[in-house]
C-alpha cells in the first residue's frame, strides 16, 4: 500500500541489520527500538503511541522470549508484528447488524474525508451480499452532496432517500419517484428521520446516512451530526478519515468521538502516497477499531480492514 511504502521500507532496513545475529545484545535492542521509533514517527504516527508501541516492543524484545528463541531476530519482528496488529485493532471488526431491520449506519468525518463516496462503496459491496441498502443524503450544507450521493447510488445501483435538488425549504415530503424519493426539507434531522422510517416501510433492511462536514471541527457541524444520532440511534456510526490527513488526524478523531462518539473507523485514500501513520494512531487513541478500508475512487477499491494483514503488509 503506498500509503506506507516509506515506513515499510525504513523497517525491512532496520530488521535487515539484525538479520543473522546468533544472540541480540541489549544494545542491538535498543538500537532496533530506536530505528522502529524514527520510523514510526517520521510516518506520522502520534507520539504517545509511538512511545507505548516501542515500550511494548522493547520489554519483549529484552525478555527470555527472546533470548532463548532459536532465531531472536526473526522472533523480533514477530514481536513487531503482534504489537502493529494490536495497535490496528486487534481483532478484525464486522458490521453489527441490528437484531431487528434495518441496521442505521451513519457517516461522520470532515469536508472531503470520503463519505459521499464510501456510502456508496459500502451500499454496493452490501448490495453484492443479498442486503438491500437504502443510501440517506443528509448532508444539505454543500449545495452539490445531494447531487453528488444520487450519482453514486446510481452507479452503485442502489436506492437513495434523498431532498429534492436544490430544494431546501421545509415542505411537505413528496412521493417517492423511483429510486430518487423523499421530502422536500432542509432539515437533516427530519430528512434522517424520516428516511428510517421510510427504510422501514419499504422494508430496506440496511440504512446509510451520509451527513455534512466542514473543513475544520467546528461546535456546528458536531451539533447537527449528535443531533442526528439522537434522532436515528444508529447501530454502527463509522467516523471517515482520511488517511493523507497528517498530524491533525488524531485531534480531529479525538472531536468526533467527544462530539458524535462513533463505534469504529473507515481510513480513505490508502492509495495515496502521504504518510498514513497518523490515521494508524486512531484506533490505538480512540480505542475504536478500523473496519473498513477505502483505495481509491472507484466504488470497487474498498475492502473490509484485518489488522494482521495490514501489518503484513507493512512488515513485508
Ligand atoms: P465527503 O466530503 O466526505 O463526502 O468526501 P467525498 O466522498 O466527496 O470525497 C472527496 C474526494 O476524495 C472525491 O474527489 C473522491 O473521489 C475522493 N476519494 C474518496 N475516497 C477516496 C479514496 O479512497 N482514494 C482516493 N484517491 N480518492 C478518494
Amino acid at each position: 500500500m503506498a500509503t506506507f511504502g516509506n515506513l515499510s521500507d525504513r523497517l525491512s532496513e532496520t530488521f535487515k541489520n539484525l538479520r543473522g545475529k546468533g544472540k541480540l545484545s541489549p544494545a542491538d535492542v535498543d538500537g532496533t527500538v530506536r530505528e522502529i521509533r524514527r520510523a514510526l514517527l517520521d510516518a506520522d504516527v502520534a507520539l504517545d503511541v509511538v512511545k507505548e508501541f516501542t515500550g511494548k516492543v522493547r520489554e519483549r524484545a529484552l525478555s527470555d522470549e527472546v533470548s532463548k528463541a532459536l532465531n531472536p531476530s526473526q522472533q523480533v519482528v514477530q514481536i513487531v508484528n503482534d504489537e502493529l496488529v494490536a495497535i490496528l485493532g486487534g481483532e478484525a471488526r464486522r458490521i453489527q447488524f441490528a437484531k431487528t431491520a434495518p441496521t442505521i449506519i451513519m457517516l461522520a468525518g470532515l469536508q472531503g474525508a470520503g463519505k459521499t463516496t464510501l456510502a456508496g462503496k459500502l451500499a454496493k459491496w452490501l448490495a453484492g451480499q443479498n442486503h438491500t441498502p437504502l443510501l440517506v443524503a443528509a448532508d444539505l450544507q454543500r449545495p452539490n452532496a445531494v447531487n453528488q450521493l444520487q450519482v453514486v447510488a446510481q452507479q452503485a445501483g442502489v436506492a437513495i432517500y434523498a431532498p429534492e435538488p436544490g430544494n431546501t425549504g421545509g415542505e411537505e415530503a413528496a412521493p417517492s419517484r423511483g429510486f430518487f424519493g423523499g421530502p422536500k426539507a432542509g432539515d437533516p434531522v427530519k430528512v434522517a428521520k424520516d428516511a428510517v422510517k421510510f427504510a422501514k416501510d419499504k422494508q430496506y433492511d440496511i440504512v446509510i446516512v451520509d451527513t455534512a462536514g466542514r473543513l475544520g471541527v467546528d461546535a456546528e457541524l458536531m451539533k447537527q451530526a449528535a443531533d442526528i444520532r439522537k434522532a436515528i440511534d444508529p447501530d454502527e456510526v463509522f467516523f471517515v478519515i482520511d488517511a493523507m490527513i497528517g498530524q491533525d488526524a488524531v485531534a480531529t478523531a479525538k472531536a468526533f468521538q467527544a462530539g458524535v462518539d462513533f463505534t469504529a473507523v473507515v481510513l480513505t485514500k490508502l492509495d495515496g502516497d502521504a504518510r498514513g501513520g497518523a490515521a494508524l494512531s486512531v484506533a490505538s487513541v480512540t480505542g475504536r477499531p478500523i473496519i473498513f478500508a477505502s483505495t481509491g475512487e472507484s466504488l470497487d477499491d474498498f475492502e473490509p480492514f484485518y489488522p494482521d494483514r495490514m501489518a503484513s503488509r507493512i512488515l513485508d
